[in-house]
């Protein structure tokens, strides 16, 4: 006879929640987990269903019913928990942050999201295989690129402060270093260890 305080468990349901941060993941096929999960974490997959955490701070990728996978069981490392700067955004066609830069420097303007857009007009990505959120990356290239321009934008402006009246540039310390490491390229006689003397290799690296 069934006590009338036993609930009856219901079949689990897959979990909404990340399980260590606390907020909402996305779901994700099966596919990509099996193709994202290095050999160890892959032998013990279990869950029906996994989602996605993008939580930065978290460590965890996947997570389904009594089963989490964390980033350092994932083959490639995870966009969203990597310190931004030198990420990879579009892992179908390996587009780094510092790709996004280096053409923002140079052109003033970013063509990595038209680009990829045809891309994927052309049906050429498989972000299900080779992006561990199991989806199309043009969001976070979008994300990217905004910050790519903000630091530029940012650095421009230090340059720009620091290049004012009275700025002179601090010298470089190869050059006495390598006079300190030549002696003999120094000046020989009393003066070589003088200030005046040290003071001459200096002037030496002030721009013309
Ligand atoms: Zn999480």
């Amino acid at each position: 006879m069934e006590d009338c305080c036993t609930v009856k468990p219901a079949a689990p349901t897959s979990p909404i929640l990340c399980p260590e941060c606390g907020k909402p993941g996305r779901p994700v096929e099966r596919i990509t987990v099996k193709a994202m999960l290095r050999p160890g974490a892959l032998m013990r997959l279990s869950a029906p269903e996994h989602r996605f955490c993008p939580t930065p701070a978290c460590s965890v990728v996947y997570f389904g019913i009594e089963e989490v996978f964390h980033r350092e069981e994932i083959v490639v490392p995870v966009f969203q928990k990597e310190p931004a700067g030198e990420r990879t955004v579009c892992y179908c066609f390996a587009v780094t942050e510092a790709d996004l830069r280096r053409e923002l420097e140079q052109t003033g303007h970013s063509t990595a999201t038209a680009e990829i857009s045809e891309h994927v007009r052309a049906d050429r990505c498989a972000c299900e295989l080779k992006n561990p959120q199991g989806s199309c990356c043009l969001g976070n290239v979008a994300t990217a690129v905004r910050e790519a321009l903000y630091s530029s934008d940012c650095a421009a402006r230090r340059a720009q402060a620091s290049t004012g009246p009275g700025y002179m540039p601090r010298p470089s310390t190869t050059t006495t270093d390598t006079a300190r490491a030549r002696p003999d390229i120094a000046p020989t006689g009393p003066q070589a260890s003088s200030p005046t003397g040290s003071r001459m290799y200096i002037d030496t690296t002030t721009p013309r």
